[in-house]
């Protein structure tokens, strides 16, 4: 398990820990108790592939990113963007 831990002195940190070792961690800063934050769940980042094709169908373009951006689609009528 990842925890987020913080400690008295406001240094924040994150430690993998089996839930019996979760409590023996002090800060590697300062060397004070610390307080567990929240339990992180490390998900990996998605990769999302754009990929442009032309009127004939080749591919014309292709960009790969990592970033969480939220899906966004045109109306093809409106223009109107909203989200999916
Ligand atoms: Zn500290």
């Amino acid at each position: 398990m990842l925890y987020e831990y913080e400690c008295e002195g406001g240094h924040r940190f994150e430690e993998i820990h089996s839930i019996a070792d979760r409590n023996n961690v002090d800060c590697p800063d300062c060397k004070r108790a610390v307080h567990i934050r929240i339990s992180v769940p490390r998900k990996p980042l998605i990769a999302h592939t754009f990929t442009t094709i032309g009127h004939d169908g080749k591919v014309i373009g292709q960009k790969q990113t990592t970033e969480r951006t939220p899906l966004k689609v045109w109306g093809r009528k409106s223009g109107k963007e909203f989200n999916l």
